[in-house]
């Protein structure tokens, strides 16, 4: 059962890697392959832990805006896949823009570039009207939810306190006629920890989710009840995903394929494991035409790194491009260089490390102790499956050879 944790104190021990392996910026030719584009900063709802809040200026991105945007984003595209979602505020609010931008794209994209398209929406606005375009311009939309209504009433509120859940669920039920799968962004806090699985299995199993990204709010004030919690509600949803797979079906909880995916790429040859792509490949765009290293920093001037008729201004975002995490955090006393996670963690999100310690490569104690519990658990789980339902293993991973688990195994000599 626990040959995984042995496999994981084998990686604590490896020489350190990643921290000295910094790519200079002087490679950073301003090229983005990501992009959020803010259709407004203003939305519907008026979610209590909302982070863009403190951002909402009332502005809308104008359609010349827009225009400017999707020309300049083919124009730096060089080659290959290219993705644009369509955020806020609530981008439903200007879902006008959305063809504009996306027939923009097509009018100048290269040959050699393809451009793929999605929305994240706080769901309450997906009206019929909708449905043609959607389909038209092959956009994904994924929701964002706190799971079952009593939850998600409680946070995710219209100005007047009331809760927005029957509307969510109305927009659902329309994006349901376009898109047969649907991903809810599920968020939550020590105040809804307790409820992770019973909000999993209200959207996964009762409105038909195809699938469930969970994450925490890694800011809110975490303590060690909560992080048990968390453990016990992670090792709840490991038994609903084996008993559901049993029953013949596959549900994807992201908080536990995540982990386990982290667990299984372990060493990688050296490279860098930035949390995400922001300042690199990814980037975020205000509905003014500034550039930000990724949506949750749209509005905050002093990390602007260029604007849709200038450019990317690389020396702006070297940061980005130096290692994630510093020696030294609050995060684990001693910093990476001495952490037990240090081979399976990516670090923290550089918007939540900056809201929780003033530093964008601090990540809070919260990062280390719920990073701690989600390995420990998926490690279990890992452990499991691959004795027990190796099956499993390869949809988890959506692998058609299934040679990445082969491999895998002769590394750490699983015997099942
Ligand atoms: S958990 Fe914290 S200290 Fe440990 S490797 Fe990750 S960022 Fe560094
Ligand atoms: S900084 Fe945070 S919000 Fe931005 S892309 Fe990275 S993980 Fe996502």
């Amino acid at each position: 059962m626990y040959g995984i944790l042995g496999y994981l104190q084998q990686l604590t021990n490896l020489p350190e890697r990643r921290l000295n392996m910094a790519l200079p910026s002087d490679n950073d030719n301003g090229h983005v392959r990501y992009v959020t584009v803010h259709l407004t900063d203003e939305c519907n709802l008026n979610c209590t832990y909302c982070f863009s809040r403190p951002y909402r200026f009332g502005k809308h991105m104008s359609a010349d805006k827009a225009r400017r945007f999707a020309t300049w984003f083919a124009a730096q595209a060089e080659d290959g896949v290219y993705a644009v979602t369509f955020f806020g505020g609530e981008p439903f609010l200007r879902s006008n823009l959305m063809p504009i931008i996306v027939n923009t794209l097509k009018e100048h994209s290269k040959p050699n570039t393809t451009f793929n398209f999605s929305a994240t929406s706080n769901g309450t606005l997906i009206r019929l009207k909708h449905i043609e375009m959607l389909r038209d311009h092959k956009i994904s939309v994924m929701v964002s939810t706190d799971g079952d209504q009593p939850t998600h009433d409680r946070y995710r509120v219209y100005s007047n306190g009331r809760g927005s859940f029957s509307s969510f669920l109305k927009g659902v039920l329309i994006l349901q006629q376009v898109q047969k799968r649907i991903t809810a962004r599920l968020t939550f806090t020590p105040g809804t920890v307790d409820r992770l699985v019973t909000n999993h299995e209200a959207l996964l199993l009762k409105y038909g989710f195809w699938s469930v990204a969970a994450s925490p709010v890694t800011e809110a004030s975490w303590d060690e009840a909560s992080f048990d919690l968390y453990e016990q509600q992670l090792f709840e949803l490991a038994g609903m995903l084996l008993e559901q797979w049993q029953l013949g079906r596959f549900i994807r909880l992201r908080i536990l394929e995540k982990p386990i995916l982290e667990l299984m790429l372990g060493e990688d040859k050296g490279a860098i494991r930035y949390p995400c792509g922001a300042g690199r490949t990814a980037a975020g765009i205000g509905a003014d035409g500034k550039i930000y290293p990724c949506h949750r920093f749209v509005g905050m001037d002093e990390y602007v790194i260029g604007t849709i008729e200038a450019g990317i201004d690389s020396k702006a975002r070297t940061a980005f491009w130096e290692p994630p995490v510093k020696t030294g955090t609050l995060c684990f006393r001693g910093g990476c260089t001495m952490c037990d996670l240090k081979s399976v963690c990516r670090g923290e999100c550089y918007q939540v490390a900056l809201e929780a310690t003033g530093n964008i490569k601090e990540p809070p104690r919260s990062h280390y102790r719920l990073t701690q519990k989600s390995i420990y658990v998926a490690g279990c789980l890992l452990d499991y499956i691959l004795e027990e339902e190796p099956r499993l293993l390869e949809r988890i991973l959506e692998i058609k050879s299934g040679s990445l688990m082969a491999d895998w195994r002769e590394r750490i000599g699983v015997v099942c």
